[in-house]
């Protein structure tokens, strides 16, 4: 009989404070490979101790250490040195990230390019960011400054645990914060190799730490902490909702990153073999369990039959497997309470009455496969147009008209992104100003990059990540006015060379009575009010 092959169970510690510790109690949690179900590793569950212990290391990081005091251009080296090892590290990193989450390697790759190169553009960018000088009347000189604010927190979701990572920590650090990142609970394992590689360049000590724990606990704590002064949040609009009500407990500075129902619109004359391809990737990329998927599919009715019975036979040739077999196109859903979910809003679908052209049945055997899913002839207003899934489920929806595109695209709680399909350039930009979203494409879908904001409008999110908006986000702003003259105001010029101002007397040393008859106690005002004293005398 052949020897059961066990998977190694890698021990991680996590990174407070400069060292790397147990949870307090000794408290772990197990990491699961979502293409076997077998454990991988185990983590820190920390306690709320911890998180407190790491709040007060970032606190004197940040109010004592050296980091915020550093050149730009000092810090900037040190992020383009942890980007340089990311990119040596990339095809290790990119592995650990498959296992711990699904996605596959070849989208895992290009996840650990990407977050490099977030370093690198916010390495040089903060060099480059300046105040500014206003043009004020009189003889005043006025400035504005840029500062960091102080303790920052990022607590991001699973489906791209690197590259959130490197979206919040990038511009907070380089800005001069220091961080306190809180990964999610079944994908922190690329988040504590990043804290490696930054031990490894030299970051000071508590400039950026890791806390492995349950958001429910852990996260809560540091979204609710009067100690940190901004809370950088990527995850669900439910659990979004929550943090900026912890925030505004000490009027913290929120930035919700939060989850999207996208529209990807199709007219007759989009070229149709892109549009087919891009309305795939929409939605099956990273298992459509991405925030900007293109989860609704908005198609011209004039090549409707034809646009969906090519998407429909094409997603049944899409080959799911494992995340790290180069010959899978779509990997596993994140774990078993995502793949509920799916099945939960495939059961919705059926009993709302769409038609269920594809999919709809998880793969059997071990790993959370689930079939590409596509629904047709769907009903905006249905639950399944107007809930964000998360897995990889299409709605199709039919329009006649531009107006009405538009209509159906905009009819959402959400506003992440969206895109638009044609040859006829004044009817896309058209439409792209109509959509209410901050994310928009024409002819493509999902291409993202370092150097453009990235966030929502509506249910979607507040403030934007990325480029030098991104930057922004992370810094308080300070004006600063100089008196160029020396002279003094000249308010207050009564009582200038006496002894008198107004109908009040300064009381000399000598005269001063004990405070309200109370002899233990002199009176502290040298002013006293003279009612027969005449004003100006
Ligand atoms: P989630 O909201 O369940 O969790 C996100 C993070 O919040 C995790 O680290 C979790 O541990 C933590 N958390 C949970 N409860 C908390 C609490 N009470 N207090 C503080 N922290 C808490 O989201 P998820 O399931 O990890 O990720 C999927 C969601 O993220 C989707 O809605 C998706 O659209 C969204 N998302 C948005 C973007 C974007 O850029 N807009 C990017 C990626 C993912």
């Amino acid at each position: 009989m052949a020897a059961v092959q066990e998977t190694k169970v890698t021990p991680y510690q996590m990174y407070i404070g400069g060292r790397w510790v147990d949870a307090s109690n000794g408290a772990t949690s197990e990491i699961l490979d979502p293409s076997t179900e077998e454990v991988i590793a185990r983590v820190p569950k920390a306690t709320v101790a911890d998180a407190e212990t790491a709040v007060k290391a970032a606190r004197e990081a940040f109010d004592k250490g050296p980091w915020p005091r550093m050149k730009a251009v000092e810090r900037g080296d040190l992020l383009r040195r942890a980007a340089t090892r990311i990119r040596e590290r990339a095809d290790e990193l990119a592995r650990l990230e498959s296992l711990q989450m699904g996605k596959l390697f070849s989208e895992a790759i290009v996840d650990m390019s990407d977050a490099a190169h977030t370093f690198d553009y916010y390495a040089g960018l903060v060099v480059e960011a300046h105040g500014e000088t206003l043009e004020v009347p009189g003889d005043t000189m006025s400035m504005v400054v840029r500062e960091p604010i102080g303790v920052t927190v990022g607590i991001t979701p699973w489906n791209y645990p690197m590259l959130m990572a490197a979206w919040k920590a990038a511009p907070s650090l380089a800005a001069g914060n220091v961080m306190i990142l809180k990964p999610a609970s079944v994908s922190p394992l690329t988040n504590l190799e990043l804290a490696k590689i930054f031990e490894e360049v030299g970051l000071p000590e508590g400039v950026f730490q890791v806390i492995t724990g349950p958001g429910g606990e852990i996260g809560d704590y540091l979204a609710a902490s009067p100690l940190v002064d901004m809370v950088a949040f990527t995850g669900s609009v439910e659990v979004g909702k929550h943090i900026m009500r912890q925030g505004a407990e000490n009027v913290k500075k929120v930035g919700l990153e939060l989850g999207g129902k996208s529209p990807n619109i199709v007219f007759a004359d989009a070229d149709f073999e892109a549009a087919i391809d891009g309305a795939l990737v929409g939605i099956f990329a990273g298992t459509g369990e991405v925030c900007s998927a293109g989860s609704r599919l908005i198609v011209d009715r004039a090549i409707y039959d034809r646009f969906v019975g090519e998407l429909v036979s094409r997603a049944m040739a899409i080959k799911v497997g494992p995340a790290l077999d180069e010959d899978s196109e779509m990997g596993p859903l994140v774990n078993k309470q995502q793949l509920a979910t799916v099945e939960k809003y495939v059961q919705i679908g059926r009993d709302e009455g769409a038609t269920l052209a594809t999919g709809g049945h998880r793969l059997e055997g071990r790993g959370y496969y689930y079939e590409p899913t596509i629904f047709v002839d769907v009903d905006n207003k249905m639950r399944i147009a107007q809930e964000e899934i998360f897995g990889p489920v299409l709605v199709v929806i039919p329009f006649d008209g531009e107006q009405q595109a538009v209509e159906i695209a905009n009819d959402t709680i959400y506003g992440l992104a969206g895109a638009v399909w044609t040859k006829d350039v004044t009817k896309a930009m058209r439409v792209v100003k109509a959509l209410r979203a901050g994310i928009t494409w024409v002819n493509t879908y999902h291409p993202t990059y370092s150097e453009a904001p990235w966030g929502g409008y509506k249910q979607s999110g507040v403030g934007r990540e990325l480029g030098t908006y991104g930057l922004d986000e992370y810094t308080e702003v300070k004006q600063i006015n100089i008196d160029l003259t020396d002279a003094p105001m000249g308010v207050y010029q009564r009582g200038k060379d006496k002894n008198v101002a107004g109908n009040r007397r300064v009381v000399p040393l000598s005269d001063r009575r004990p405070f309200r008859g109370d002899e233990s106690k002199t009176d502290e005002s040298w002013v006293q009010f003279c009612e027969n004293c005449q004003p100006g005398l």
